[in-house]
């Protein structure tokens, strides 16, 4: 590489980077230096490579900067943000949409937002009703067996919600992307974010039998920043900054599992209900253990108004952690989850999805429809999106002629079933690409390619939630006193 030392290379340069990587060829995309500093006088530099999920930031060696083709930071670097208000926490980073709220009189961006109480001038817009009545038309034979051309028929009565066509979101053939974007909804602009909470500043968790590494910052104290490995005690989670110490706090801690009720157990799953408030220092040391993971929520260091769900998976030892997701214990606006996290070693194993499938037996028990807090991660929007994508489909296909009429469902009935907000409901028909408008009628065609896959992708799906197995009372919290 060229010479290096000539140069000075600053915070807010960039240039092309190597990225190894270890799936595909090595690359050099653009990267911007956050930070510099020197280990036993070697030059390291922290880049963050543009086009890409911050979770691979990482420190580099000079080698692997192309200094041809540096750029120096460009002055008044601080780039505006949105409403104008500099040092403003961005309160909705852009990322991509999955539901919107109503947005008054707005255009419609490219490629698809959905956005169903507005633009009416826009001709990609559909106009049909709120009680959204699916027909199936032509239903033949049941759906195992093969080859069936099945339609579904959407009937308008009157015209109160928009829909756009969501037609070039396709990310594969059976439109549930395989594999997440490396790229886009976590890459907002971020510049005015305070440098430190940009960097990675943990380099290891040990957790039971398990290494970690952080993909982005958490708040746990400075001193234990600098530590090659930090230690958790897998069941208080408790911090510690040794081995030794750690072993010294497992001679006093007698938890083998979560605190809190054990509301769920099949086979060796269990869940754990754990009250923010009553359980506040596991609480806090939840938030701080997913914060590693999670880049885009805030911590919540007042955990007195939300519930911790968390999975473990049980062996001899105890009831090992899995994954979480909390829940604001009233939410005026439906949502069932406000963070969720499967930890990085159970990933693209099936406990994401089984977690996002407990909230919704939740919200079933509670009778209300729910949905997860936005913006979602690129990682959670895609276990959301196939997970809205199978329940559904799931529905779909198991409709049976009624005495030799066409079976009907409404988008409300489906809502109902699955407690899946409607909105998310509709979404998701857009996003498969199955809504079509034939003869006056919105038709839902489940192509064999649709059918298919789904049928392929239930097979792989083992791990399911038993209804039977969950002993969960709601609680409601609004006639509880706030001590
Ligand atoms: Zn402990």
């Amino acid at each position: 590489m060229a010479d290096n030392s000539s140069v000075e290379i600053v915070e807010g340069c960039r240039l092309p980077v190597l990225r190894k990587n270890q799936e595909h060829e090595d690359e050099w995309p653009l990267a911007e230096i956050l930070s510099v500093k020197e280990v036993s006088s070697r030059k390291l530099f922290y880049v963050h490579y543009i086009d890409f999920n911050k979770r691979l930031d990482e420190w580099v060696t000079a080698d692997r900067l192309d200094m041809k083709k540096l750029q120096f930071p460009k002055k008044e670097a601080k780039t505006p943000t949105k409403n104008g208000l500099p040092g403003s926490r961005p309160s909705s980073p852009e990322r991509e949409v999955v539901t919107t709220a109503p947005s008054r009189g707005k255009t419609l961006p490219t490629p698809v937002q959905v956005d169903f109480f507005n633009s009416k001038n826009d001709e990609r817009l559909l106009w049909v009703t709120t009680d959204f009545v699916i027909v199936c038309q032509r239903f033949v034979g049941s759906f195992h067996g093969k080859s069936v051309n099945r339609q579904v028929a959407a009937k308008v009565h009157e015209s109160n919600v928009g829909i756009v066509h969501n037609q070039d979101s396709q990310d594969s053939s059976d439109g549930i992307p395989t594999a997440p974007r490396m790229t886009g909804s976590l890459v907002s602009d971020r510049s005015h974010d305070d440098i430190i909470t940009r960097m990675k500043n943990i380099e290891c968790i040990e957790l039971g039998r398990h290494r970690l590494k952080p993909w982005y910052f958490s708040p746990y104290p400075q001193e234990l920043t600098s530590l090659p490995i930090l230690y958790l005690c897998e069941f208080c989670l408790k911090y510690l900054k040794s081995l030794k110490c750690l072993q010294r706090h497992l001679t006093k801690c007698n938890l083998r599992h979560p605190p809190g009720n054990e509301i769920y157990r099949k086979g060796t799953i269990s869940f754990f209900e754990i009250d923010g408030r009553k359980n506040k220092s596991y609480s806090q040391n939840l938030c701080l253990l997913a914060k590693c993971f999670l880049d885009h929520k805030t911590l919540y260091y007042d955990t007195d108004p939300f519930l911790f769900y968390v999975m473990t998976e049980y062996d001899s030892k105890g009831f090992h952690i899995v994954g979480y997701f909390s829940k604001e214990k009233e939410s005026t606006e439906d949502y069932n989850v406000a963070c969720i996290l499967t930890l990085p070693p159970y990933q693209r194993r099936g406990y994401g999805k089984l977690l996002i499938e407990f909230s919704y037996e939740l919200s079933k028990v509670e009778g209300k429809t729910g949905t997860p807090e936005k913006p979602l991660s690129d990682l959670g929007l895609l276990s959301y999106r196939s997970y809205w994508s199978q329940t559904i489909l799931e529905i779909l296909m198991d409709l049976k002629p009624d005495n030799g009429e066409r079976p009907q469902i409404t988008i409300n009935e489906i809502s109902e079933i699955t407690s899946v907000k409607k909105e998310d409901v509709i979404s998701t028909l857009q996003y498969l690409n199955l809504i079509n408008y034939y003869k006056g009628q919105y038709i839902l065609t489940l192509s064999e390619e649709i059918v298919d896959g789904h049928e392929r992708a239930m097979q792989k799906r083992h791990l399911r939630i038993d209804p039977k197995c969950l002993h969960f009372t709601p609680k409601d919290w609004s006639k509880r006193g706030k001590w």
